[in-house]
């Protein structure tokens, strides 16, 4: 995704209406390409997705919601907590009713919470399997009193063109975002509440020779900055900003993983805060998986450096601990600072400018070639069934991160093993040593197969 923007659309409902039948209806389409890396997590309740030329981010807001906090088995908690967290973050919201089942007493809470929100909402109800049957199961629902209800079979595609139609059309009257100037590096700052985004940001702005321009529009979920150095411009997308005006002290802040998501979408490089006292915790794992699911390039400063500067074992611990941590993507350069002195911000821009050279590289496809086929030549691709394995051709799909296809001749006899060494040869040969970096194989004729 390169537009500086991309909006969230929620999918809210109970257990069991269908959200994730229709979270597949509505990203399938999308002939995703898999991406390789190792360890990765696979979290299946988002996924970026587009309806003509709109394209969006798109959540089960039911199916991430134990990622924020502990769960309760209290149905009613359960959507109450989607819908807040829908109504908080999302562009717009999809709130799917079970046709079958009726309207249930929750149905009138959870409406009118989402009434009062202002915000774009479909009102589904989902399980219509056919046009005979819209009318009796539909018409229940009225007693709700929105002033729209949605027929959908979401698993049988009844209605399915009809409201992404609509969802689109809500999509491209949305506000445009602010024009950047060509060429902006645009980095969000995530990670736990109090790691130090904030001061992060704030640290960097303070910094010499940085000119800080104004930028209107600022998006709801995030503050954005414009700074310019030298020739170049940059994005600060800071993910906690926005609180700072309704700080309240009493209600302990939670890490929202959708206002991660959508600062993702935003972004060219992810930079994730650590906190240097508290250690690399299992969210600040989950953030850096994350990013590397949406193909970000990444930075990881450990923060509040200063509180354990002179505590030799707590340093070799937690570097120890990040090690671990991130040892499915070593090439992620580990900073450590602290946003209270300013040490090591210094060293945050030259490092900034050779992530988003290599992240943005292309290179000339017999250039490729003559890396593959070296690459070949010093470790030949195994046999397959009693076959030899074929690399025909090679060629750059994409930068932003950069992707490589090989053409081979059974791409699926291709041993992960020999995927990791031919990834690592062309990150070598090419210097992108610091960027995630995509290869996978494909069949030479015609189209891919599955
Ligand atoms: P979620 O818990 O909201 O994500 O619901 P699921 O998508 O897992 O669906 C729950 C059940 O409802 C599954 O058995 C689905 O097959 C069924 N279901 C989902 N969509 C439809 C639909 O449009 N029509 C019918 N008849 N069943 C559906
Ligand atoms: P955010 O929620 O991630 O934006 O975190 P803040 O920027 O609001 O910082 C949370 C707290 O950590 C504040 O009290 C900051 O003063 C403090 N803090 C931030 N960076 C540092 C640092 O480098 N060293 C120390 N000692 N404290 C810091």
């Amino acid at each position: 995704m390169k537009s500086n923007s991309c909006p969230l659309v929620a999918l809210i409902g109970r257990p069991n209406v269908g959200k994730s039948t229709l979270f597949n209806r509505i990203t399938r389409r999308r002939d995703a390409i898999v991406d390789p890396t190792p360890g990765v997590t696979r979290d299946r309740h988002y996924a970026q997705a587009s309806w003509e030329e709109y394209a969006f981010m798109l959540v089960d807001t039911g199916g991430i919601e134990e990622v924020d906090g502990p769960d309760t088995d209290q149905f009613s908690d359960h959507i109450r907590t989607q819908a807040l967290q829908a109504v908080e973050e999302a562009d717009v919201i999809l709130l799917l009713l079970d046709g079958r089942q009726g309207v249930l007493p929750g149905d009138h809470e959870i409406v009118n919470l989402l009434r009062r929100a202002k915000k774009e909402i479909f009102f589904v109800v989902n399980k219509i399997d056919s046009p005979e049957i819209e009318t009796e199961l539909l018409t229940p629902f009225w007693e709700l009193g929105v002033p729209e209800l949605w027929a959908l079979s979401g698993d049988h595609g009844y209605g399915f063109r009809t409201l992404m139609e609509a969802l689109a059309e809500k999509l491209g009257a949305s506000e445009a975002p602010p024009e950047l100037p060509e060429g902006t590096i645009r980095l969000a700052f995530l990670g736990r509440p109090n790691v130090g985004k904030s001061s992060m940001v704030n640290a960097i702005m303070g910094q010499e020779r940085m000119v800080v321009s104004d930028i209107s529009g600022t998006t709801r979920d995030s503050v954005d900055t414009l700074l310019s150095r030298d020739q170049y411009t940059y994005l600060l997308i800071d993910t906690a900003g926005i609180r700072r005006k309704g700080k309240t002290k009493d209600k302990l802040e939670k890490f929202s993983i959708l206002k991660a998501l959508k600062a993702l979408s935003r972004c060219d490089i992810a930079v994730v805060v650590i906190d240097a006292e508290e250690g690399i915790t299992e969210q600040d794992t989950k953030v850096i998986g994350y990013t590397q699911d949406h193909g970000r390039a990444l930075l990881i400063l450990i923060n509040k450096w200063d509180l354990i500067q002179d505590d030799k074992k707590k340093q070799d611990w937690l570097l120890e601990d990040v090690r671990l941590a991130t040892n499915f993507i070593p090439f992620a350069p580990v900073f450590r600072v602290s946003a209270k002195t300013g040490s090591g911000i210094k060293r945050i821009f030259p490092e900034v400018g050779k992530i988003h050279r290599q992240f943005h590289q292309r290179f000339s496809t017999s250039a490729l070639n003559r890396l593959l086929e070296a690459a070949t030549l010093h470790h030949e691709p195994p046999m397959y069934r009693g076959r030899r394995l074929k690399l025909y051709y090679t060629t750059q799909l994409d930068s932003a991160p950069p992707t490589f296809v090989v053409i081979a001749n059974f791409p699926k006899g291709i041993h992960f093993s020999y995927q990791r060494y031919l990834t690592n040869r062309f990150r070598e040969g090419l210097g992108l040593d610091r960027i995630p970096v995509r290869l996978f194989f494909r069949e030479r004729s015609g189209r891919s197969k599955r």
